[in-house]
């Protein structure tokens, strides 16, 4: 059933495992296979040595608020029902400088306006979960 919501495409040559470990609860970030450096997001090469050769690593899913915004119209019709809703950068735990963009929710299933913005404060500790849109499995966070 269409949301109306912008979704990543899970079919993406780059980012498809990532989309794959989302379905089975997994994080998993691109890790070179030459030098060692992860990155985020997925790409063909690395941008310290310039491999072509990576791997894709399990990350545990934790990190911690980086900075956040909060969302008001004018939005896109789906995303204006939900506004005021929070939009955050979480630093992941394993290496702070990979960052994601997310939503932080009160339950894995919870609405993205769930939160009172009022309430969330840069640094605070937050744990990954999955919540399943059409057929992306996207990330989104839930204080730890
Ligand atoms: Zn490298």
């Amino acid at each position: 059933m269409a949301t109306g919501f912008v979704l990543p495409d899970p079919e993406d040559p780059d980012g498809q495992p990532f989309w794959q470990g989302t379905a089975r609860g997994e994080l998993l970030v691109q890790k070179c296979t030459e030098c060692g450096r992860r990155r985020l997001p997925p790409r063909p090469m690395c941008f310290v040595c310039r491999s072509l050769r990576h791997e894709w690593e399990p990350l545990s899913g934790r990190g911690t608020i980086w900075s956040y915004v909060v969302a008001h119209p004018p939005l896109l019709p789906a995303y204006a029902e939900l506004a005021p809703y929070n939009v955050i950068t979480v630093a992941l735990e394993e290496d702070p400088t990979l960052r994601l963009v997310g939503n932080l929710v009160a339950s894995p299933q919870g609405a993205i306006n769930e939160i009172d913005p009022s309430t969330i404060r840069i640094g605070e500790p937050v744990r990954v979960v999955y919540q399943q849109v059409e057929d992306v499995f996207l990330p989104r966070w839930m204080r730890a």
